[in-house]
């Protein structure tokens, strides 16, 4: 079959020239070609494999642009990229790959495209486009990943066994594109992955996010999610997740199972927002669960402090896969901590006093914190699904009245520590704390407007309460 409207870009007629000079073959291969055939958004990313070196055909090609873009030689991996009008193009020369046990780092040796072919993850990534004067925009694919495309079918072009052992990275990939694509795991894969799972370990813990990003960055991570599950992988990456798998029941008391509850608030909060972060405090809210559920007669099931834990068990795992350490574990942990606040106004009455806590503990993040806990609404019951959902909008409203009001949200004491120093001759003391405290209290109370008349007024009559005496 040949497909040269696919490549009616002009890059590919560069590539094709400079191959006839240096007298070598080459093709694109990967991504952009199942992408093109799915009908998928091209995602400015090409990769070329050369029958000999990629490093002289990136070269060449640089040679023929206008612009004779900086070519990046990666020596040691023999590849090299240059990019093109925004795009990264990748080349590499055909390769035969060996593995030894305890890396995924092959040993390499120059190969032919078929050995090149084989040793891509999957058969719908080892398609390929002839960019060969002979027979530009034929189709090459031996492992019929174009049958495997209409099928929705995700397969390894060799025995699974080895094509997972060999690279552990490629179970995750394997996931990662059933879910970004909704396809199938072959069933012998999937059977593969679950009994190589423990070869995940020589991974990376970078690697391994980057491919859990991408399943959070989807319409509907739960596929990921339970795939993960199911082939053992998500206890090893991820055990606080599956410690949550459970339903116990004593005294006809149950509680509800958190991990398919945490699965359902993550596909929720997708439509909601693209923010990978956001969706990954959706991934751990409930993580504090397991270690503080606690039975007693007169409640059923507690799991207090859960949301505080919670929020410190981020940390952990950010330390443990490698994340960033920065504002977004942060980020994450706070919306963890806070995220049964909200949750709790809904189901009650909602007094302005609250929402204006709510405001001042979430600052900036309080629209955040609002979808994720709309998100952690997964009741079956019609009426209170209505409920809890007219209380959030009674909520948000709110939080609009009271910002508005009370400007909370980047809360600045209206009269500062040095102020109240100088109004009764005092030290940095106690007495310091003890007032500015008791402002702010009174601020979100709504005892008193969060201005300075009155918070000076306030502090007078605290301090003569105190025994202070305001000097001239
Ligand atoms: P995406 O950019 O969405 O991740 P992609 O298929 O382009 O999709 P890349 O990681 O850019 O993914 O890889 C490009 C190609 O290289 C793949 O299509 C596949 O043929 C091959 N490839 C990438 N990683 C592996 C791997 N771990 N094992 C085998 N082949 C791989």
């Amino acid at each position: 079959m040949n497909y040269k409207q696919a490549l009616d870009n002009k890059i590919f007629e560069i590539v094709s020239k400079a191959s006839q000079e240096l007298n070598l073959e080459s093709y694109v291969i990967g991504g952009f070609v199942r992408d093109y055939l799915l009908q998928r958004d091209f995602k400015k990313d090409i990769d070329i494999v050369a029958i000999g070196s990629g490093i002289d055909l990136a070269l060449k090609v640089s040679e023929l642009l206008p612009n004779k873009p900086k070519v990046q030689v990666f020596k040691n991996y023999g590849t090299a990229m240059l990019r093109y009008k925004e795009i990264d193009i990748e080349f590499v020369g055909a390769r035969k790959e060996s593995y030894a046990e305890h890396s995924r780092n092959p040993i390499v040796e120059n190969g032919t495209l078929e050995d090149d072919q084989n040793r891509r993850d999957f058969t719908i990534n080892a398609l390929a486009f002839s960019l060969n004067e002979k027979n530009y925009g034929d189709l090459v694919d031996p492992f019929n990943g174009l049958t495997d495309l209409e099928n929705k079918l995700i397969k390894t072009p060799l025995d699974p066994d080895i094509t997972y052992s060999d690279d552990p990275l490629r179970m995750m990939r394997a996931i990662r594109f059933a879910t970004q694509l909704n396809f199938t795991i072959e069933a012998e894969s999937l059977a593969s992955i679950a009994t190589n799972k423990d070869r995940i370990k020589i991974i990376s813990g970078e690697r391994i996010v980057d491919e859990l990003n991408k399943i959070l960055s989807t319409a509907k991570p739960s596929i990921g999610f339970l795939h993960l599950y199911k082939t053992g992988l998500l206890d090893i990456i991820l055990p606080e997740l599956t410690a949550l798998n459970n339903v116990e029941e004593i005294e006809g008391h149950t509680h509800k199972n958190n991990f398919y509850h945490t699965l359902e608030v993550v596909d929720n909060i997708c439509p909601n927002t693209d923010d990978v972060w956001l969706r990954w405090a959706a991934l751990l809210h409930d993580i504090g669960k397991a270690p503080t559920k606690r039975f007693n007669k007169k409640q059923g099931w507690t799991f207090h402090g859960h949301e505080f834990l919670g929020g410190k068990m981020v940390k952990k795992i950010f330390e443990r896969l490698h994340m960033p350490l920065n504002h977004k574990m942060k980020f994450v942990a706070k919306m963890v901590m806070l995220s049964s606040r909200p949750i709790v106004l809904s189901e009650d009455i909602v007094t302005d006093s609250a929402v204006r806590r709510l405001v001042f503990d979430a600052g900036e993040d309080v629209d955040n914190l609002m979808t994720l806990c709309e998100a952690d609404i997964t009741t079956k019951n019609p009426a209170k699904f209505k409920k809890y959902h007219n209380n959030f909008d009674i909520v948000r409203r709110k939080i609009i009245e009271v910002e508005e009001r009370d400007h909370v949200r980047n809360f600045q004491p209206p009269i500062s520590g040095e102020e109240i120093m100088e109004m009764f001759n005092l030290q940095p003391s106690k007495e310091i704390g003890v007032l500015k405290e008791a402002v702010k209290e009174a601020i979100l109370e709504g005892e008193i407007p969060n201005e300075y008349q009155a918070a000076f007024d306030f502090v007078l009559a605290k301090a003569e309460k105190m025994g202070l005496k305001k000097i001239n």
